[in-house]
């Protein structure tokens, strides 16, 4: 009779959790009449606000800080027996993971970069195909991490798969001609639209800055090109208000202080080429300052060319680069 209840206790403790859960659901006791939650002592009302077509919940007051946003549904647990109430205590110290938004480039038509991009080891939140039509797809929820960014750095953060949204844009690259030059695919002017309204609408919703709007080459300079140098962020910023450029009197004013030394007699020292590194390194790039013009550098002058000059991107940086590097240096410090 002992061993046979042993050998029953030992088939109950084998059981797995999901079939435990399952035995104690069928015996549970009759649960006790729930307990009124009583709302603490100081309560904080929630406030709840419709902004644009976005339901949006703001549990606190929307104009002490504007983090307590939340867009569509908040996920909270929900404990077996207890209940976790959303509303009472609304914390003001929080903001939003979403800190930056990547642009990129498929290097596929619209049907393999759907299929690539939902069925393998890739992934972005959007995907922005190439009809002139008005849908944009989404692929990936915009509070969970998509793998489109990889190796990548900008200023003190690194791997920005872990922060950033996501624009996979259908596009298919570039190619090489006859002198090894990369000759880019132009982007229709009904794809850029979709684009910028999707960046703007995204950038304002999670207040990312203008220095954390970015192309994929710019956070991996050397390993990625897209969007590349057809990418309009010049019109970005004019017309949509988003992301960095540079001002054109501010340029000029460099551009003139240059051509007027000797530029191509400095440019090639070592203090000259170290000093443009730190700029380099300061604006947001992971380029280590060495004195050399090594390889990475020039990629890196290259990358900065395809975002800030895109009529030129040789990878030499000339009075013109320099002048614009200096203007962006100032203006986002
Ligand atoms: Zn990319």
């Amino acid at each position: 009779m002992r061993k046979s209840l042993y050998i029953i206790s030992l088939g109950i403790s084998l059981l797995s959790c999901e079939t435990q859960n399952k035995v104690v659901q069928t015996v549970k006791p009759k649960p006790t009449p729930q307990k009124q939650v009583q709302p603490p002592k100081i309560v904080k009302p929630p406030v709840e606000t419709e902004r644009g077509e976005y339901f949006t919940v703001n549990l606190a007051d929307a104009a002490k800080n504007d983090n307590t946003i939340s867009f569509g549904s908040i996920v909270s647990a929900k404990p077996a027996q207890y209940n976790v109430v959303k509303t009472y205590f609304p914390a003001l110290a929080q903001n939003f993971r979403q800190k930056y938004l990547v642009l990129h480039y498929t290097a596929l038509d619209d049907e393999k970069s759907i299929r690539v991009l939902t069925e393998q080891t890739v992934s972005a939140h959007y995907l922005v195909n190439d009809l002139d039509d008005k849908e944009i797809y989404q692929l990936v929820d915009e509070n969970k991490r998509a793998y489109h960014a990889g190796i990548s750095a900008w200023r003190k953060d690194k791997n920005l798969n872990d922060n950033s949204i996501g624009i996979e844009i259908v596009n298919m690259g570039f190619t090489s001609d006859a002198t090894g030059k990369k000759v880019f695919v132009p982007f229709p002017e009904y794809q850029f639209k979709k684009v910028a309204a999707l960046a703007k609408n995204i950038a304002t919703r999670y207040m990312i800055p203008p220095t954390n709007i970015l192309g994929h080459s710019d956070i991996a300079p050397g390993r990625k090109q897209d969007p590349g140098p057809n990418f309009p962020w010049e019109r970005l910023y004019k017309e949509y208000q988003l992301g960095m450029w540079y001002d054109d009197a501010v340029k000029q004013a460099f551009y003139d202080l240059a051509v007027s030394t000797d530029f191509q007699s400095q440019v090639i020292t070592s203090p000259f080429i170290f000093k443009v590194q730190t700029m380099l390194q300061g604006f947001g790039y992971d380029v280590q300052p060495s004195g050399t013009m090594d390889d990475a550098t020039k990629k890196t002058i290259e990358t900065f060319q395809y975002h800030f000059r895109p009529a030129n991107y040789d990878g030499i940086l000339d009075p013109e680069t320099y002048a614009i590097l200096q203007a962006l240096v100032q203006k986002y410090p």
